[in-house]
């Protein structure tokens, strides 16, 4: 436990990548609490601020940053690919209306990888959980529960 914590904070800074406006702008970004943008959304937001920036380049900033392990980045749903920044294991659950991402609280279930241990013979190293559902605000608006009985 204690080796893998050392080694996400090894990973929070990398030696060698350089802090760039742009890669601070984009992290600045993910940072806003409960967030999970696509490229694009990230995109919007920081041309406010680099006007001239272009979506190839935040694109390619979110690929270094993901693979210098201070981003996450998560392929839920069918939709685009969502960049987060909280990097400890946590769970995701997505509506299947809108597309709305959200953290799950509770975990990590440990129980499960035990399960999955006990019923392969694989070296289970990890697994990727995904819930989906209605958000509240689909669910609210849905027609089965505006009619009346
Ligand atoms: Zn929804
Ligand atoms: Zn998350």
């Amino acid at each position: 436990m204690v080796t893998i914590m050392n080694k996400v904070q090894a990973n929070a800074k990398p030696a060698g990548l350089r802090m760039t406006r742009q890669r601070r702008l984009i992290l600045e970004e993910l940072d806003a609490p409960g967030r999970h943008p696509t490229a694009d959304a990230v995109y919007q937001q920081v041309r406010r601020r680099i006007p001239n920036i272009s979506l190839g380049t935040v694109y390619r900033n979110l690929e270094v940053l993901s693979q210098a392990g201070m981003i996450r980045k998560l392929h839920i749903g069918s939709g685009q690919k969502r960049y987060d920044r909280k990097l400890h294991k946590h769970y995701h659950v997505h509506c299947v209306q809108c597309g709305r991402i959200s953290d799950l609280p509770g975990g990590p279930f440990g129980d499960l990888e035990e399960v999955a241990r006990g019923n392969s013979d694989f070296d289970i190293i990890g697994y990727e959980l995904e819930f989906e559902g209605l958000c509240r605000q689909c669910k609210d608006s849905s027609p089965r529960q505006r009619e009346p009985n």
